[in-house]
């Protein structure tokens, strides 16, 4: 069995792919074509945003993002601990200070009360409170009913991290217009991935929208060699484009077929692994389908178990950012990380795609239990 299975769809759409390519190849306009622009209509429109900008993969979304906001030394940027490495590498890039905020129990996501705690530590640090970046862990969107409030409360904007959530939504509202600005990657195991890498952004703010379409195309004014803003190289290529274009039309019914592989997942296993909770309202892309064990030993042991019945498993992340070389040294919460350090130790992460048929849920629960 495979953890996440990229074939079954690919012999799905192949034919509608194959023409999507053979176009690109026909009109040759591999840079900023015009599947560019068509796929950019396409995803604003699905994500409920008026702008979407492509660009070449999720951690330059976000690098953009940042440097759309102006967001610079003595600046202090808000990370969740319990995420990937990308959500925090930009911080120190862009010459501003990360500081690392603990998340909820319960859901995986950032935890309110720790931001708040976080950012009176970052203020008698004195640092100027600048963004948020909240990460929509495992597909599930972040409480930014929440952390939207507390952000703007002190003149913060938020930047949501959606490279696994793209398609979640808070009571009808889709990722992409959730925060002041979103960020999400079609890397090929994303819930919405393509064929190599590629990113894009979403706003509602035409101001920013413009600047982030400028630094992407290394910070270009009106013509191409007119260079009005510091900028960068984060093309997505056209054929990627192409190809996401027929991703798309799939993606709906991808989504129904993860949340159904879930509910099926969570009604087998509930007894037995604590499994995720999805808040009332909220809905998730299931990027990743999240057990936790009660202990280190136990989870190893289970996925020893599975693996030896052939359910590939994974550990998504084994160690919170905290904990890592690069990272260890950051400012954090001042009453400590143990949620994220607790996660990382006893949560696991089961097959998950849009192409489980009821067999592999099976044999997949029989392995687990
Ligand atoms: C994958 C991922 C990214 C980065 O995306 P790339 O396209 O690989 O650069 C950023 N944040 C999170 C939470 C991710 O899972």
């Amino acid at each position: 069995m495979q953890f996440i299975d990229l074939a079954e769809q690919q012999r799905r759409i192949r034919s509608n792919i194959d023409t999507r390519i053979a176009a690109v190849l026909d009109h040759g306009k591999y840079i900023m074509g015009p599947e560019v622009g068509e796929l950019e209509v396409a995803l604003a429109d699905y994500a409920g945003a008026k702008h979407c900008i492509s660009c070449a993969n999720g951690t330059d979304a976000l690098l953009i993002a940042l440097m759309a906001l102006k967001v610079e030394h003595g600046d202090a940027v808000f990370v969740p601990s319990f995420t990937f490495a990308s959500t925090a590498e930009v911080v120190p890039v862009v010459g501003a200070t990360l500081v690392l905020v603990d998340i909820d129990p319960s859901t995986y996501n950032m935890c309110p009360e720790s931001l708040k705690r976080c950012i009176s530590t970052a203020k008698r640090e004195g640092l100027r409170p600048a963004v948020t970046i909240a990460v929509d862990l495992f597909g599930l969107p972040a409480n930014y009913p929440e952390i939207n409030e507390i952000s703007a409360e002190n003149g913060m904007k938020v930047i949501s991290d959606s490279a696994q959530g793209f398609g979640g939504t808070i009571n009808g509202k889709r990722t992409g217009s959730l925060a002041d600005i979103t960020t999400t990657s079609f890397f090929p195991a994303k819930p919405l991935g393509c064929y190599g890498d590629g990113g894009a952004l979403f706003t509602d703010n035409d101001e920013w929208a413009s600047i982030m379409a400028s630094i992407r195309l290394h910070g270009k004014g009106t013509q191409k060699y007119d260079n009005v803003r510091v900028g960068m190289n984060s093309r997505l290529d056209t054929i990627q484009a192409a190809i996401l274009l027929e991703k798309l039309k799939v993606y709906p019914e991808e989504l129904n077929a993860r949340q159904y592989a879930a509910s099926q997942y969570t009604s087998l296993l509930e007894n037995l692994f604590v499994t995720p909770r999805i808040p009332e309202g909220y809905s998730s892309s299931w990027a990743q389908y999240t057990l936790a064990a009660s202990t280190r030993d136990e989870r190893d042991l289970v996925m020893e178990k599975a693996r030896n019945s052939g359910v590939p498993t994974m550990i998504y992340y084994p160690k919170p950012l905290h904990q890592q070389t690069a990272y260890s040294s950051s400012m954090a919460d001042p009453s400590g990380l143990e949620n994220s350090q607790r996660a990382s130790s006893t949560v696991f992460s089961l097959p998950m795609h849009g192409y489980l048929d009821e067999a592999k849920i099976v044999t997949t629960v029989r392995a687990l239990q």
